[in-house]
């Protein structure tokens, strides 16, 4: 038995280093990142259904690599979350745009809001409240222009802890939205306690709206739920003019997706702005 066992070891042995390896060279490349310059932020915009106007922007983080390429967020966030370099990465994601939003601001591009995703162990770090406070006083952007965006299972971990977090963040007088709504298991008794102002709604219904029957009624019920609760609602994830439209019959707030554009390098996204685009 213990020769099989070993055998069955090395059988798997090689497929497990090379994953292995992967991840450790992924690891360290990552550890450098930052320091080396390698991240930037691109801006997608958010559109307001009634006006056609943009709005806001969600600011997303593309990491560069020169020899990897571009490595998308979906393949080292987690990475960097159970690294704990989340956090700095996190500060400089938040004062990377704010600092943007405040330039936009001084060219006269109108008071767009800035929706910035927030990572479970930034929420939880203690030091989130005096970062977020003091990289709004260095880049000058007033805190109502911001939006931190949270996931229910962010919230659902420490239900207590989390109302005392968000409540802190809220007396900076900034936003905060629910990002990915209904994918999580928030519980609807919660929401209501939560000091929340956007829902999100996940791309993962949006996109079969027009198709599916329950996604459609799901759709419809978050919308009515948000504004019951007299909360915003952008739906995310928009690619087609049907779903477009059954959004706006439905009486949805605002819209983001590559219907109306993909999210843009900062001077893309400058361009858009000054063109004045409307849906
Ligand atoms: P998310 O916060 O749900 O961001 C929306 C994602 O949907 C983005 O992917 C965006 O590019 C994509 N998207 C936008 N419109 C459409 C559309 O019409 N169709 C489809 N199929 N996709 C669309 P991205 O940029 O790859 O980011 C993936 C995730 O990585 C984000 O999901 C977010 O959870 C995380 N992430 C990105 N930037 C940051 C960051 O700065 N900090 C943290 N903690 N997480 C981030
Ligand atoms: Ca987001
Ligand atoms: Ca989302
Ligand atoms: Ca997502």
């Amino acid at each position: 038995a213990k020769e099989q066992g070993r055998n069955h070891w090395q059988s798997y042995a090689p497929a497990m280093n090379a994953s292995m390896l992967a991840r450790l060279s992924l690891e360290s490349e990552l550890r450098h990142a930052l320091e080396r310059g390698q991240f930037h932020l691109v801006y997608q915009p958010q559109v307001e259904l009634d006006s056609g106007r943009i709005v806001g922007m969600e600011a997303l983080l593309r990491w560069q690599h020169p020899t990897l390429g571009a490595i998308a967020p979906g393949d080292f966030i987690h990475l960097a979350e159970e690294m704990g370099l989340i956090v700095p990465i996190g500060a400089w994601v938040l004062q990377t745009a704010c600092a943007q939003a405040k330039a936009w601001q001084r060219q006269g591009l109108g008071g767009l809001r800035l929706a910035v995703n927030l990572s479970a162990r930034q929420f939880r770090q203690s030091g989130l409240l005096q970062s977020v406070r003091e990289i709004l006083a260095v880049t000058g952007l007033e805190a109502r222009f911001l939006e931190l965006e949270l996931t229910e299972s962010m919230m659902m971990q420490d239900v207590e802890q989390a109302i005392s977090t968000m409540g802190k963040l809220k007396t900076l007088g900034l936003q905060l939205s629910i990002d990915d709504f209904g994918t999580g298991y928030s519980s609807l008794a919660h929401l209501r306690h939560f000091p929340i102002d956007v829902l999100k709604i996940d791309k993962s219904f949006v996109s079969d709206i027009t198709r599916s029957n329950d996604d459609a009624a799901i759709v419809q019920a978050i919308i009515a739920l948000a504004h019951s609760l007299r909360l915003k609602v952008i739906a995310e994830g928009v690619e087609t003019a049907q779903q477009l439209a059954f959004l706006r019959q439905h009486g949805c707030d605002q819209m983001q997706g590559y219907l109306f554009s993909r999210p843009l390098a900062a001077a893309a996204f400058e361009t858009l702005l000054l063109e004045g685009n409307m849906l």
